[in-house]
């Protein structure tokens, strides 16, 4: 069993990483783990800026394999808003219902509604960067929240060819479909997690 440390203060998306690597023998610890999580100052342009940044920062700070995770949402009538600004929409202190809600309100009369997520998931070790991979997943945003699973936008995203958004759909569904699913399926096709010790 290879083991990795997931660099993230967010316990939903350690829960969905861990089902979605399980059936590779990858063991993902929670940060907590291996110590305090450092301070990382998220100021990258882009997913991929950031999910460097925290997974060298994590890799440096614990000596261990580390997994970081950018993710957001691109709302294309918002030109690609709140992207990687998505986990503080409504300001620093925002939570996801606040962030939710001026979503809901920034798009009201909107007819295009086109969304995508996206999740950039980069791995490093002790001696660095291991590499990056990126996925998506399209959708729309629905005009009310529906559902209680998952986290953040779930509520109100409705992926291409489902009528349920993602916090309605069975976390099983979400896991295969995701964008954190995608980037962590192109990451094993990149063989970036056969670096790993076992
Ligand atoms: P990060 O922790 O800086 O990557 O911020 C990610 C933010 O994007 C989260 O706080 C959510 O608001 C949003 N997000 C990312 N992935 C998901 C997802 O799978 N479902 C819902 N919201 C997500």
């Amino acid at each position: 069993m290879r083991e990795i440390i997931a660099a993230t203060g967010n316990a939903h998306k350690v829960r969905e990483i861990q089902s979605i690597l399980a059936p590779y023998q990858i063991r993902v610890l929670p940060a907590e783990a291996a110590g305090r999580m450092p301070e990382v100052l998220e100021d990258g342009l882009t997913f991929a800026d950031n999910a460097v940044l925290k997974a060298l920062a994590g890799a440096r700070a614990w000596g261990r394999c580390v997994l970081a995770d950018d993710s957001g949402l691109e709302v294309q009538a918002l030109g690609g808003a709140p992207g990687v600004h998505s986990a503080r929409y409504a300001g620093e202190g925002g939570n996801d219902g606040r962030n939710l809600a001026k979503l809901l309100q920034n798009l009201a009369g909107q007819t295009d509604r086109r969304a995508r997520f996206v999740c950039v998931i980069a791995l490093a070790g002790p001696q660095g960067l291991l590499g990056v991979a990126e996925g998506e997943v399209r959708g729309h945003i629905a005009e009310a929240p529906s559902g209680n699973g998952g986290f953040g936008y779930d509520p109100v995203f409705i992926p291409e060819g489902y009528r349920e958004s993602f916090a309605a759909l069975p976390e099983a569904v979400k896991n295969t479909l995701s964008h954190r699913s995608r980037a962590l399926q192109a990451a094993l096709a990149q063989g970036l997690f056969s670096a790993l010790p076992d």
